[in-house]
């Protein structure tokens, strides 16, 4: 249970806009009454993610995944409940006072990376060799250096170390923060950054999660990252996405460079949609974070080996996303910062703008390592090429890429021979992987009574006092405890916005049949008259359990030869069927339960 009392809570979601905050992630666009999204919670290509400002939900007619703002956070940013809270708090401007615990850690670590930057900054202003380097040699402007919040690390071995305790930070703190590093003889600890460029990495909040360092010349490490902390993630973090994601979202392709003179040279030449992956290849979580805002990734890395590996690497787990993907590489032992300092911007862009799509790319990859001409250098290409197809999400997308590419090799004479073959081959690949990530479909919900009068109250608070008294108990026990929450609000006089009792809830799969039953359309011309028939199907159901159990009863009874009893449950039976037929004679037509 949560410590914060429900009235601060309540203060908290009381300001918060759902659709605020989740355009901060998403790219929402105008649709009635409320917003639409691609859904960041499963693959899609046309938006089935609603957010109703009215209602304060979102929900996803695709994936069913639902709940209010505090749920998106939690599911979205893979936040706690508290943490959450805390960062709602925050922007909403109410001060969660006396909170204790699980966060305290990593604000403290929070603080010190800001310092950290504060320093660095001061630091890169007092050194003119450091400044230099980054205006005359790497010829960025002063805007972009402020912008980036670059910094520079002094020379000296404790430079960083004394000042932070000067601050009252303690070493512990610092060694969390990945900041210092451990003397070889364990006599005490010095700078892990020293005589380095800084770059700083935020996390999408605009706090510093960790930082990154290149050496002035040419000493080795040349670049050197934070090691793993409670803050930073190496694996799902995007250098330059909080400064970038606008962009990306408006245009809904991100570009994606390795390093972080990369992404800061090409944002300097006005491309704006550009992350930094920091690494060779790029992970699952990267892509996942791409993905809230773009559909389209294009990819650039540098020419050597190593990187055109690494592209093919990212490449596959891309198609995994259902990513649509193009890549480049440029010539040789050039980066996108050398090539642009070359070449200009608009070569750059160029370049980007005629990125191969996947099957062209790989294929050219693979011409140079077999030959195409023979039978078996063809068998090879195919066999690389079958883990790529099968991780293509679109079906006709991947029946074209599977035609192109018998195309391209003539497989077999004639094209379809080829096509054949490939496929194939790709079905026995398919045939090996599970199948369990497949969705499940849609249960027929058994309890359609039940949903209808939740979704009545949901949707009208003065239906509650009507369902409430008539009702009886509800056999659903997800309806049941959605129910009572309504139930309880509502005698408090509290109002029972759906928003509200999410909060409430806490539970993933009600939270989300909450958000669905008050955000779908409900199907009902006229209120009165479908809360009358779903009380008369819910009581119905009832009687029909109740003839259930006294047909056991006499079953038993019959067994065990009393006749008098067996008698006298046939009649109680007969009554209550009786019942259920004048109930249905004078029902409504057109709304049986069965
Ligand atoms: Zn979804």
């Amino acid at each position: 249970m949560s410590p914060v009392p429900q009235s601060v809570i309540d203060e908290v979601y009381a300001r918060c806009d759902i659709v605020e905050i989740i355009s901060g992630y998403l790219h929402l666009q105008p649709a009635g009454r409320n917003f639409r999204a691609l859904c960041p919670f499963h693959q899609e290509k046309t938006p089935s993610f609603i957010v109703s400002p009215e209602k304060q939900l979102f929900n996803c007619f695709g994936c069913g995944t639902g709940g209010n703002v505090f749920s998106f956070l939690m599911k979205h940013e893979h936040l706690s409940f508290m943490e959450a809270l805390r960062l709602l708090a925050e922007k909403a401007g109410v001060t969660l006072s006396g909170l204790g615990g699980e966060k305290e850690a990593s604000s403290a670590l929070f603080e010190l990376n800001g310092f950290a930057k504060d320093f660095f900054i001061k630091c890169l202003g007092e050194t003119s060799k450091a400044r230099d380097y980054l205006l005359k040699k790497r010829g960025l402007s002063p805007e972009v250096i402020e912008k980036f919040c670059l910094g520079y690390a002094p020379p000296d071995r404790d430079a960083l170390l004394r000042k932070a305790e000067e601050e009252g930070f303690s070493e512990r703190i610092l060694i969390e923060g990945g900041l210092l590093i451990q003397r070889r003889d364990k006599e005490g600890y010095y700078d892990r950054f020293r005589n380095r460029i800084i770059f700083p990495i935020f996390n999408l909040a605009e706090k510093v999660v960790g930082f990154g360092g290149r050496a002035l010349g040419d000493e080795m490490p040349l670049y050197m990252n934070s090691p793993e902390t409670a803050l930073y993630h190496k694996s799902d973090s995007l250098y330059g996405l909080h400064l970038s994601r606008k962009a990306i979202a408006e245009c809904g392709k991100a570009l994606i460079v390795e390093g972080y003179m990369d992404v800061i040279a090409v944002f300097q030449a006005g491309i704006r949609n550009v992350v930094g992956s920091l690494g060779t290849s790029l992970t699952r979580r990267q892509l996942r974070l791409i993905r809230r805002y773009a559909q389209e990734v294009v990819m650039v890395y540098d020419g050597d080996k190593a990187g055109i590996e690494a592209t093919l690497r990212g490449l596959d787990s891309s198609l995994a996303e259902g990513f649509s993907v193009r890549l480049t590489s440029l010539p040789e032992g050039e980066d996108p910062d050398s090539f642009i300092g070359r070449h200009g911007s608009e070569t750059f862009q160029e370049r980007v703008s005629c990125a191969a799509d996947l099957l062209e790319y790989k294929l050219g990859f693979l011409r140079n390592r077999y030959d195409s001409t023979t039978v078996g250098g063809k068998a090879s290409i195919v066999r690389e090429m079958l883990p790529t197809l099968e991780k293509v999400a679109n079906a006709i997308e991947k029946s074209g890429y599977i035609k192109r590419l018998a195309e391209e090799l003539s497989l077999g004479g004639r094209a379809s021979l080829g096509e054949e073959y490939i496929l194939t081959e790709l079905h026995k690949l398919e045939s090996k992987e599970t199948r369990a990530m497949q969705p499940s479909p849609i249960n027929i919900d058994p309890y359609p009574a039940e949903r209808s009068l939740i979704q009545i109250m949901l949707q009208h608070s003065n239906m509650v006092d009507r369902i409430k008294a008539e009702a009886g108990e509800f056999q659903c026990s997800d309806y049941r405890k959605i129910a009572e929450v309504i139930f309880e609000l509502h005698q408090d006089g509290r109002a029972s916005g759906a928003g509200r009792i999410v909060n409430i809830l806490g539970d993933d799969k009600i939270e989300a049949l909450v958000s669905r039953l008050a955000v779908e359309a409900a199907p009902f011309e006229d209120i009165e008259l479908a809360v009358a028939d779903a009380l008369r199907a819910m009581r119905n159901n009832e009687r029909k359990r109740k003839i259930e159990a006294l047909e056991k009863r006499i079953e038993d009874a019959d067994e065990e030869g009393e006749e008098e009893l067996v008698k006298r449950l046939q009649a109680e039976c007969q009554q209550i069927t009786q019942e259920m037929v004048s109930y249905r004679r004078g029902g409504k037509l057109g709304k049986s339960e069965d």
